[in-house]
């Protein structure tokens, strides 16, 4: 049994010591101390099912025992720099990495975290071009440092930052966009903004993109001479269900992809992979990452690609994702709350408004219902431009039992409103 500080005094410490900015979910957060697969315990032993571990990067399961062997095995063996030295684990998950890309997307530069990888990318793609422009959605987030910061489209999470050269594009967005499911018109946008002024999902509300837009964007992009990257710091992993990474479902090749969060299951590690003649450009200076990738991280990503073949949890994203979300939308039927439900594989948004007609975001409503089914046992997350929209991301072990269980506390709750 935990016998650890109360969740009373971790708050009060946390005030007095931790960064005033750090939010927490809940009128009265959670004191989590045990993670078992897709449950997370709390400091009474009670249980919660996890329907967000996804945003804290947990892809196989909350301490899943192949992931914890791994890191465990290597942290008693050695602990060091990924640079200077050889070491196995380093090379073996690079290779391991490198064969699930299309393409000629084979060479890994390994960072600490999402932002590094997205910094990385942007670095490499304005040295490749000599172009400084960026273009990225408005209602995206890459990042909390200088480049990805800008890049960042939403006032929230910006500071004022000097973001010399970024335009933002108009999300192409079949629920609130301005041009509806027409990914043409969106793309006509970025098209725009390169002739006359001159890629993210999941923190914007898990925005499915508008029909086509993908496709066409990458045309207008590649054919002015820039490079497409591909920000699956949260579609990747196999999440989405039908493929492993989530550009794939659109028929699209990015010049560089970045990664986080799923690839380690929880451990610091990002990725930024790329072609080798756009990574070249590194080679003019040194460029080196201390951790980013060292022997404890990639031994924890090589286990995780294993755990993701062994246990088929791609196929599990597709076949559960699919039905939890046949069974939202049939809730969507009953309850005039729900606008919208979205998403792929276990990457699912859920849109509350008050009005349908208008479109007026449930914030307050959306709160709520996450605090009331917080009560009931399991752990959902939020987000989107106006707060309104729930984002559930499991960890890819969720089963169809628990995605019943998830479904029929939202609808209590619902019922209860
Ligand atoms: N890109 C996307 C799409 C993200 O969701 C996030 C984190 N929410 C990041 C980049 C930044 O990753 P990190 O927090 O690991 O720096």
């Amino acid at each position: 049994p935990y016998t650890g500080p109360s969740a009373a005094e971790i708050l009060r410490k946390r005030k007095e010591y931790l960064s005033p900015a750090m939010p927490t979910f809940y009128k009265q957060p959670l004191n989590l101390v045990d993670g078992r697969m897709q449950y997370l315990f709390d400091e009474n032993g009670r249980r919660y099912l996890d329907a967000f571990g996804g945003i804290a990067t947990v892809c196989c399961g909350h301490c899943h025992p192949d992931v914890v062997e791994a890191i465990v095995n290597q942290t008693q063996r050695l602990q060091h720099s990924t640079i200077l030295y050889l070491n196995a684990a380093i090379a073996d998950f690079a290779e391991a990495l490198a064969s699930k890309f299309p393409g000629d997307l084979n060479v890994v530069f390994f960072t600490n975290s999402g932002t590094e990888a997205n910094e990385l990318a942007l670095m490499m793609a304005r040295l490749y071009t000599g172009c400084h422009d960026i273009i990225s959605l408005r209602n995206s987030y890459h990042g909390n440092a200088t480049a990805t910061m800008g890049a960042t489209a939403q006032c929230n999470y910006k500071f004022n930052v000097i973001q010399s050269g970024v335009h933002h594009a108009m999300n192409p967005d079949p629920y609130r966009g301005l041009f509806g499911a027409d990914g043409e018109k969106y793309a006509k946008d970025v098209h725009d903004l390169i002739e006359f002024g001159t890629s993210g999902h999941g923190v914007g509300g898990i925005i499915e993109l508008a029909p086509g837009y993908l496709h066409a964007v990458y045309d207008i992009i590649k054919k002015a001479g820039g490079l497409c990257i591909a920000d699956e710091v949260q579609a990747g992993f196999a999440r989405t269900g039908s493929h492993f990474w989530g550009f794939e479902a659109h028929g699209v090749l990015p010049d560089i992809v970045t990664m986080a969060k799923g690839i380690g299951n929880g451990i610091p590690l990002g990725a930024v992979v790329t072609t080798p003649q756009i990574a070249s450009v590194l080679t003019r200076r040194n460029y080196f990452n201390t951790f980013g990738g060292n022997p404890v991280c990639t031994s924890a990503g090589h286990a995780v690609l294993r755990v993701i073949e062994k246990e088929k949890l791609q196929e599990n994203a597709l076949r559960v994702g699919t039905y939890l979300k046949e069974q939202l939308t049939a809730l969507k039927d009953k309850y005039e709350l729900i606008g919208d439900v979205r998403g792929r594989g276990l990457m699912l948004g859920v849109e509350l408004v008050t009005d349908r007609e208008k479109k007026t975001p449930a914030k307050a409503e959306t709160e709520h219902v996450m605090d009331q089914m917080k009560d009931m046992g399991v752990l959902i997350g939020k987000g989107g431009f106006y707060g309104n929209v729930f984002r559930i991301t499991p960890p890819l072990c969720f089963t169809k039992e628990d995605a019943d269980f998830l479904v029929d506390s939202m609808d209590h709750v619902m019922a209860k409103m």
